[in-house]
């Protein structure tokens, strides 16, 4: 069994002082805020068990109040998070009255490489947020668990909380075999698993991770936390991430990527933005940035363009 225990403080309490201090909208409403929380964590430890070399984004598609939450986790560590709220938040509202309203709600999970061969596509896994039942869920992590266990093919455990001041979670999973029961991988039989008593030990280490509390998970240290559930466990942990190993908040916004998200809309459609509106402002939802093109700067972008050489590897 492998598990992981994050908690962020810093690095989310940043995420929300940079909504509330530099959105129009103001900061989120509380149920908003405590699912973007719990976003954030489980992307943590999801990018810090998966280890991939590029970004990790979790995003769920609502159709309630909540059109789209994102949280995203770079290689390093750096994260960054936001959500659109378009409508009323009732206080404590459940996961489906804000994403899943019209059944339509959806939860994605994008693997984007730091460099993609030509032609490449980010790897997405689509997961539902209905149970085997088509019940609704009402819990983020129970629709996680389901996406690791398609998509990984990993057995896990999650435990999720936040508040204004705490993005935690707990991680619980099954290591496929070691030696040649590992090379076997998924073919393993359920019978040969049965036996060797595998699944008897997931469950009852699942069993413990489940019966952490919110309230335990967002107030109690880690020594706390594990000496409470896992006492009588043989327990062989890792150094804590700290300073600039630890997970932390970092948008990846760049004047450069505006520049070329205008380059994308086109010259045309770019000149009567800025005949429209004198220039062409575009702000980060993520970090609230705000990035200025005027008329020169507009220019300079298709002028640029123009002089670059073509991007086909055809001889010229
Ligand atoms: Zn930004």
């Amino acid at each position: 069994m492998r598990g992981a225990l994050v908690r962020l403080t810093d690095a989310w309490t940043e995420i929300l002082r940079r909504r509330s201090s530099g959105s129009p909208d103001g900061a989120y409403p509380l149920p908003v805020q405590n699912m973007l929380g719990e976003m954030v964590a489980a992307a943590t430890l999801m990018q810090s068990s998966i280890k991939f070399n590029g970004s990790l984004i979790l995003q769920i598609f609502g159709d309630g109040p909540v059109k789209l939450a994102v949280a995203e986790v770079q290689a390093d560590l750096g994260l960054r998070a936001t959500a659109t709220v378009i409508g009323e938040v009732t206080a404590g509202a459940s996961l489906s009255t804000l994403v899943n309203v019209h059944n339509q709600g959806k939860c994605a999970i994008t693997l984007d490489p730091k460099t993609r061969f030509p032609g490449q596509q980010p790897y997405q896994g689509v997961v539902p947020l209905f149970d085997d039942r088509r019940e609704k869920l009402e819990k983020l992590s129970e629709v996680l668990e389901h996406y690791m266990l398609q998509s990984e093919q990993l057995d896990t455990t999650l435990v999720l909380a936040a508040d204004d001041k705490v993005a935690a979670g707990l991680l619980i999973q099954r290591l496929p075999l070691q030696g040649t029961g590992n090379l076997a991988g998924r073919l393993v039989s359920q019978a040969n698993e049965d036996e060797i008593g595998l699944n008897e030990h997931y469950n009852r280490i699942a069993m413990l991770a489940s019966s952490l509390k919110r309230e335990e998970l967002l107030t109690l240290d880690v020594e706390t936390i594990l000496r409470r559930l896992f006492w009588e466990e043989t327990l062989i942990r890792f150094e804590p991430m700290a300073g600039d190993t630890a997970p932390r908040f970092a948008c990846t916004c760049s004047r450069e990527r505006v520049s070329n998200m205008i380059l994308g809309l086109g010259l045309e459609e770019a000149q009567s933005i800025v005949a429209e509106r004198g220039d062409i402002e575009v702000g980060c939802d993520f970090c609230g940035a705000h990035y200025r093109f005027d008329p020169v700067d507009v220019a300079q972008i298709f002028r640029v363009a123009g002089d670059l050489p073509p991007s086909s590897t055809a001889v010229q």
